[in-house]
């Protein structure tokens, strides 16, 4: 073994780890699924190239391109990453908040197949299928590029990259940003409706993920010297994405690994099989193609997580008692939120947390808070809403009934956001939010629940309920960049608040097991108290009962009236009878996309239509 083969083999391990970093922060972390991610690498690469060459004719005129700029390092390289995330931007429109995330998928893939035919076919650009060559190395004109110690210093640098990419992603993963990212990643439509922003997130890991991959391809072009656009095949995606999977999703030491094993690894391994005269020449590389897709699919199959797993992030009970000003020396720490007032001991009897948002004025009881004006939902000819009206007011808990299919998961999910009206206006304190998108409305204080299971299973429960808190100071990509200690009060503030609502709820014990692991019943007492922690002034609840134990049911039932005692408001749609004559005042009754009837229970049972309509059928 020579020391250029070993050099070679870290220089490769150092830019496939520095991409897998980046692509791993899209879909392992973020869970955006970008089949194009290859494109990124390619055009760092390519801009590495044309900002070290030369002009055309300093080079003999044998290639065309356009640039030659002949710049000095680190230029290139720091080009490299603008580009990459510059061109990341125009793809903001297919992983954007209303498109599926397989769609995207597809899309970026059909982008990657097309720009590579573009580049192949498209002389004056990029100098057609015969790419680019004869690329400046790094400072070649000071130094010796053959010699070792040339090389062996560009290795070191490629490694130095790479461990500075894995300390910015891991910052930005483990950060309250970085929650949310993976909130998102588990479940789209219900961080939307916690407030996050859907668009934001997603358009700054693509541009973070594509800044990456252009940094890792100018790396690779600057050692190699030469840029082919058959080397960035789209294939070359999918051996990223098997070191990530195999590796480890959302792990980025996994991701590490994974690109050691993957890419790197596999060449080797290629490089020892013996060929022979008889064989197909095509025959290994093709072999190397069916290996991989095995992998994936083995690791699919048999180990989802990969072989380093994403790590559980453990949140120790009491971890908010370390005060939080002493660790935040220079920006004084923002006024604690009323709910970090010390809470009364566990009991469900005892006073009910303060998870309220304190209002810029104080509310005048039984005004009118939430209004659905003439609202209609059509889904493909089927009217599910049809012309609602009605008033929700302060402070009361407000029941909606009705029969299945009625239309009431359809109404709330307009008036929270989650769905576009067809018709009809929707008003919450006297403003128009008709066509204010879901993550708007819940920073507004307007919060829902949903009726199927909508925990983020990947998150524990602790990180369940810190991600719906608004106003982290370390839940935006600059504050995850400038680092714990800017938001570490925060982060202790809203701990508090957890663990004082995970007492309340009787949940304390299961503050770190992953929420997709509880029972069904456990699960929505998640849902409610993550709910609270968005600090609602009006709260949506979607059959939060259901499948809830008789007992539990009414302990949660009491939780709700004493926050309505405090100032909350409730909708809720719940299917029990007991509960609505037990706890809600007024009720609404649904029927068929229409509002039937309005009243306390008993005057619901002594008309008849609606006796008709839900109450015996
Ligand atoms: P409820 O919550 O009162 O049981 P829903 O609001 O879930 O009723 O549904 C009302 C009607 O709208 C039902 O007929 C249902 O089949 C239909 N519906 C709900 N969501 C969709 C959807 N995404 N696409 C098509 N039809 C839907
Ligand atoms: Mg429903």
């Amino acid at each position: 073994m020579n020391s250029y083969y070993i050099i070679n083999l870290l220089i490769y391990a150092a830019v496939d780890a520095t991409a897998c970093l980046g692509l791993n922060q899209q879909f392992g972390v973020a869970g955006i699924t970008n089949f194009g991610f290859i494109i990124f690498q390619a055009a760092g690469g390519y801009t590495a190239a044309i900002l070290a060459l030369p002009s055309q004719s300093a080079n003999g005129g044998f290639q065309t391109y356009i640039g030659g700029w002949n710049l000095p390092f680190p230029l290139p390289w720091i080009g490299a990453a603008v580009v990459g995330g510059l061109i990341s931007l125009p793809f903001t429109f297919l992983v954007g908040r209303r498109l599926r995330g397989d769609f995207a998928a597809v899309g970026l893939l059909v982008t990657a197949v097309l720009l590579n035919l573009l580049v192949t076919n498209y002389r004056p650009l990029l100098n057609g299928d015969a790419g680019l060559s004869l690329i400046p190395q790094p400072l070649q004109g000071e130094y010796n590029p053959q010699s070792s110690g040339y090389q062996w210093t560009l290795t070191a640098v490629a490694i130095v990259v790479c461990a500075l990419v894995y300390l910015f992603v891991r910052r930005i993963t483990e950060s309250p940003y970085g929650r949310s990212l993976r909130a998102m990643r588990d479940n789209d439509v219900v961080a939307d409706s916690l407030g996050k922003n859907l668009l934001s997130l997603r358009t700054a890991m693509l541009v973070t993920g594509g800044a990456i991959a252009g940094l890792s391809g100018g790396i690779l072009v600057s050692y190699i010297t030469t840029w082919s656009p058959a080397a960035w095949g789209y294939a070359e995606t999918v051996v990223l994405f098997a070191a990530v999977i195999i590796g480890g999703t959302g792990n980025h030491l996994g991701a590490i690994l994974g690109a050691v094993l993957v890419p790197v690894g596999f060449e080797e391994v290629t490089r020892y099989i013996p060929t022979s005269n008889s064989l197909p020449p095509n025959l290994i590389p093709s072999l190397e193609w069916v290996a991989i897709g095995l992998l994936i699919v083995v690791f699919l199959w048999v180990r989802p997580q990969g072989i380093l797993p994403e790590r559980k992030r453990v949140i120790r009970a009491g971890a908010a008692a370390s005060p939080p000003s002493a660790a935040a020396p220079s920006p004084p720490a923002p006024p604690a939120p009323v709910s970090a007032v010390p809470v009364p001991a566990a009991s469900v009897s005892a006073g009910p947390v303060s998870v309220l948002r304190p209002a810029d004025e104080p509310p005048v009881d039984r005004e009118v808070v939430l209004e659905a004006v003439d609202v209609s939902r059509e889904f493909g000819g089927v009217r599910a809403v049809d012309g609602v009206s009605f008033r929700v007011r302060h402070g009361t808990l407000t029941g909606l009934i009705g029969p299945n299919g009625a239309g009431k998961s359809t109404l709330l999910a307009m008036l929270a956001g989650t769905l576009p009206v067809s018709g009809g206006k929707i008003y919450y304190q006297g403003r128009d939010v008709t066509h204010l998108p879901a993550y708007r409305r819940a920073r507004l204080g307007l919060v829902r629940t949903f009726q199927l299971a909508s925990e983020f299973k990947r998150l524990t429960v602790m990180e369940n309920l810190l991600t719906a808190v608004p106003d982290n100071r370390g839940d935006s990509f600059r504050g995850a960049l400038a680092g714990r200690r800017y938001w570490r009060g925060d982060e202790a503030a809203a701990i508090a608040r957890a663990e004082a609502l995970l007492e309340r709820f009787g949940l304390d014990g299961y503050a770190n097991s992953y929420a997709g692991d509880l029972s069904g019943g456990q699960r929505r007492l998640v849902e409610i108290m993550r709910a609270l922690m968005a600090e609602p002034r009006v709260l949506l609840l979607d059959e939060p009962m259901a499948g809830v134990h008789p007992n539990l049911a009414r302990q949660i039932g009491n939780q709700l009236v004493a926050l309505c005692a405090e100032g909350l408001t409730v909708l809720m749609v719940e299917h029990e009878l007991a509960i609505m004559d037990e706890f809600c005042d007024p009720v609404v009754a649904m029927a068929e996309g229409a509002v039937l009837a309005e009243g306390t229970m008993a005057e619901l049972r002594s008309r008849s239509e609606v006796v008709e309509a839900y109450l015996v059928g």
